[in-house]
């Protein structure tokens, strides 16, 4: 009999209205059913908005430094559930344990981050124009914020949008995507026993186009804040636009690690190796096109594909292995199709461009490490979102002509540069087109208090993490208080000094 989870709604863990569930299995076991979950509809989100409209009553009353405190508590219980809270991820996400590990430890700094910042909400007071006049800003909250998160980060993507939230005093409703239902179930019993009032966070289960689509399409929730797949995110953002919601889009990337012949050549492996089929490719910021110049291609690609056809692949929950399971069967036919267009575009595959199989293997959705060489910039690998581990290699002759070769696709997530020389580096921070830029690391590594996020079709301006997510999730108010007792008229009265 399948354990049962449920909605967080009213302060209750409750079934969905309809009664409809949908299953979690293990990516890297099908057999292993982790759950059935809540299949919500438009019926659950009416219960969930009314209280979170109760729950920002009550929450955006409460000095912020207390609600800090709450986030603090979190980020203990996070600490004391951290290897459990893995373990769970990996079984229903598939990535190994280090890294789930990793996510867990995300939403544990950006835990006490938060904390602090309750007592750092700065407005400004700054000089009138006008005698006997004080003028000031300060940030409130908004109100219901609906938060809309994909499953390559089960648990570190949902804090990066709740903890901010919460912390500027907004209630909260958070989809989780429907491959990693578990992780957010633990993260809002986390929520509730850390002293968070219960109606400032409700939890719904479902699917995207269901219980998704009436978040961003329900008038009582202000505030939008999703990540996933840039087709996804233009549909939600003509929604919000035409129903003048705030929106924050954190959407797919491109990108590129470039190699100069300086570079320390080792590092550079490690760097790629890890950029490219850690989380299986599976990451916003993942290595999906390595650069590398005329002078060293071939060295560096052949020590490259020999490292790369020795990681081992299997259930991430078994010490040694280095790459899990794609998510899904549809995420296993989607690499595979494009592995398709590589040929038919003219790529070589120097290893992988398979299905993983024999013995556990078959029982989970594994595909091995893919290199494919002679990538032509334009093509669509060369362009498009695999998320998988598929990496396209691209020749380049000179710095310019790399940059050229980074800029050129409509994504501008993240980008790294392994070369000595520090004009190179200086260069690439200025004109490589991303919102991140790494020097002799990879292109995946971002830190919890640092803002994160990416330029063309990878956002729509707004950052997560760091001190900027804050501005996304209050309004400026802007307060005058004038203590001269006459009508003084801004712009038109003028004194004598
Ligand atoms: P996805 O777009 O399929 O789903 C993301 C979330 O949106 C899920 O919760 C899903 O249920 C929901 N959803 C789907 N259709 C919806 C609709 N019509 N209305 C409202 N919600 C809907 O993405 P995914 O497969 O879960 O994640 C992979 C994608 O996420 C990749 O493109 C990756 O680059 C991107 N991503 C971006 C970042 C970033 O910060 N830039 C981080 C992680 C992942």
């Amino acid at each position: 009999m399948a354990e049962r989870f449920r909605n967080y709604i009213a302060g209750e863990w409750t079934d969905s209205a309809s009664g409809r569930t949908f299953e979690n299995r293990n990516p890297a076991d099908h057999d292993d059913l982790i759950g059935e979950f809540p299949r919500s509809d438009e019926q659950d989100l009416s219960r969930a908005v009314e209280s979170a409209k109760r729950g920002f009553e009550q929450w955006r009353r409460t000095p912020a430094p207390l609600r800090g405190d709450v986030l603090r508590r979190v980020g203990d219980l996070l600490t004391e559930r951290k290897e459990e809270i893995s373990r769970a991820m990996t079984r229903e996400m598939g990535k190994v344990l280090n890294e789930t590990r990793g996510d867990v430890q995300e939403g544990i700094d950006t835990a006490y981050y938060a904390a602090v910042e309750g007592r750092r909400l700065f407005g400004h007071t700054v000089p009138s124009e006008l005698r006997d006049k004080w003028a000031m800003s300060y940030r409130r909250p908004i109100g219901v914020a609906g938060l809309i998160t994909p499953f390559n980060f089960p648990l570190a993507i949902p804090t990066w949008k709740m903890f901010p939230a919460l912390v500027c005093g907004n209630s909260v409703i958070l989809k989780p995507a429907e491959d990693v239902p578990h992780t957010s179930t633990i993260l809002v019993e986390v929520l509730i026993e850390a002293g968070l009032p219960p109606d400032v966070v409700q939890l719904v289960h479902g699917f995207g186009e269901e219980i998704g689509a009436a978040m961003v399409e329900h008038p009582e929730i202000p505030v939008i804040s999703f990540t996933g797949s840039t087709a996804v995110g233009s549909q939600i953002g003509s929604v919000c636009g035409r129903m003048h919601k705030r929106l924050s889009l954190e959407m797919g990337g491109k990108n590129a690690q470039i190699v100069m012949p300086d570079a320390a050549m080792d590092l550079a492996i490690e760097g790629v190796l890890w950029g490219a089929f850690g989380t299986t490719g599976q990451r916003c910021t993942a290595t999906s096109r390595l650069l590398l110049h005329d002078d060293i291609h071939d060295e560096f690609l052949d020590q490259l594909v020999d490292r790369a056809s020795r990681l081992t692949l299997g259930s991430g929950l078994v010490d040694g292995n280095d790459v899990g399971p794609l998510i899904n069967q549809a995420s296993l036919d989607k690499v595979e199709s494009y592995v398709e267009v590589a040929i038919s575009e003219g790529d070589e595959i120097v290893t992988g461009g398979k299905r993983a199989t024999g013995g556990a293997l078959d029982r989970g959705y594994f595909f091995q490490p893919t290199i494919l060489r002679g990538v032509k910039p334009g093509s669509r690998l060369a362009c498009e979102e695999v998320f998988g581990p598929v990496l396209s290699v691209i020749r380049f002759s000179d710095l310019e002509h790399a940059f050229r070769i980074n800029n050129e696709v409509k994504y501008g997530l993240s980008s790294s540069l392994y070369t000595t020389d520090v004009r190179a580096s200086f260069r690439a921070m200025q004109d490589l087109d991303n919102g991140i830029t790494y020097i002799n690391a990879p292109t995946i590594g971002a830190e919890a208090h640092m803002p994160f996020g990416g330029v063309k079709q990878t956002g729509n301006g707004h950052r997560e993490g760091g001190w900027e997510v804050y501005e996304f999730y209050s309004e400026t108010k802007v307060c005058y208080v004038d203590y001269s007792g006459k009508l003084q008229r801004a712009q038109i009265d003028t004194y004598d000094i």
